[in-house]
This record gives C-alpha cells, structure tokens and sequence, in this order.
C-alpha cells in the first residue's frame, strides 16, 4: 500500500507518519527528512538545498525524484510506504504517477491535514523553540505558508478527482488526529488488504 500525507507546514506530518508507519507496518519516506540528511552531506549540493530550504523554497523536482527512486529501489519499499512531504505540486504528482507507474505500483490514498493558518504558525513558532529547525523562522514560515496554498493546495482538487483524497482535520491532539486518520483509511485498508 502506498500512501501519500499531504499538509501546510505545521500540520503535524512527521508526527502522524511515525504513528501511521507502526499501525500499518509500512516504513516511512519524508523528502524534508531525505534533504535534511543530504543537507548535513556538506557538498556543493548540500550548500544548493540548504539555501532552498532556509528561504522557504521548494527544492528541485529532479533532486526530489533522484532522492525518492533511490529510496524506493530498496527492498525494504516493496510491500509500499507512507510518503511525506512529496509531491508538493502538480508537476510532482505526476513525476510521481510516472514513477510508481513504471515500478508497476500505483498511489493508494492522498491523505490530506487540514488545519486554520493562525494556529499552524503558532505551533511552528512554538517548535521553533524546542527543535531549532532553521527554516522554521516567522519570515521562511510565511513563505512555505504561501508556497503551500499556491504549488500544494491544488493537490486536493487533483486528488479527489482521482478519489484518492482522504481529507483529515489536523486539529486537537496527536491522538485525536490519528484516529481521524485511521478512521479514514480503515475501510479503505481493508479492502487493499484483501485486493493484495
Ligand atoms: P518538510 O520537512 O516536509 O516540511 O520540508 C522541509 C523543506 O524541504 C520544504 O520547505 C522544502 O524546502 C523542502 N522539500 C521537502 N519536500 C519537498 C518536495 N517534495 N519538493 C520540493 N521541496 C521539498
């Protein structure tokens, strides 16, 4: 099963992938964690993502796509994954139909976190605090905020039109979004379990 967790900055991906990838038992792709580790490589390519991601801008489709087939070709990736992060835009869900395409594969659910802009800043800004993530600044979360409703937010239309959308409210506890998210894969679970 592949899915993919679609949501503005803030809304909690990472948190809900951690608990999504232990109750499915699907291992967990998140392109910030894959350019953040590239990030720390201190190559030329490293300074070029850096400066992508410390403005608050997206990175290149094709370092995004070089960094997902690498990942995928692992055998650990066969039986699907939760992707986080990815895509970000409409060139990307296609890059991404492309490739799982090709790999005989295909996109199961989009699940999408919804949440009001002012309390998504005030829990960034509050992370800000205790993580010290660099581009987690008022400026950059500004930027990925517009970056989010201009290049990502179409995403939702794109993907309910295919009837792979699941659409989720990202707000509450931890907890309570979890079994928001699982209460909407569930049926839909079931019946990829037993489609194989
Ligand atoms: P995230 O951890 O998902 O919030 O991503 C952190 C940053 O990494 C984003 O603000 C972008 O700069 C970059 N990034 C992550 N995923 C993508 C993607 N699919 N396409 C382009 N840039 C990305």
């Amino acid at each position: 099963m592949i899915i993919t967790l679609i949501g503005p900055p803030g809304s909690g991906k990472g948190t809900q992938s951690s608990r999504l990838t232990k109750q499915l038992g699907i291992p967990h792709l998140s392109t910030g964690e894959l350019l953040r580790e590239a990030k720390r490589e201190g190559s030329s390519r490293s300074r070029a993502i850096a400066e992508r991601i410390d403005a608050g801008q997206l990175v290149s489709d094709e370092l995004i796509f070089e960094l997902v087939d690498e990942r995928l070709s692992s055998p650990m990736y066969q039986a699907g994954c939760l992707l986080d992060g990815v895509p970000r835009t409409l060139s990307q869900a296609r890059m991404l139909n492309d490739l799982l395409r090709a790999r005989g594969t295909k996109l199961d659910h989009a699940v999408a976190l919804i949440a009001p802009q002012e309390d998504l800043v005030q829990r960034l800004l509050a992370r800000a605090l205790t993580e010290g993530r660099t581009d987690d600044t008022p400026e950059t979360i500004n930027r990925r905020m517009q970056i989010y409703d201009w290049e990502t937010a179409p995403l939702l239309d794109y993907y309910r039109l295919h009837k792979l959308l699941r659409l989720v409210s990202a707000e509450g506890t931890p907890d309570e979004v979890f079994h928001r998210v699982m209460s909407v894969l569930q049926p839909h679970c079931w019946c990829a379990t037993v489609r194989g």
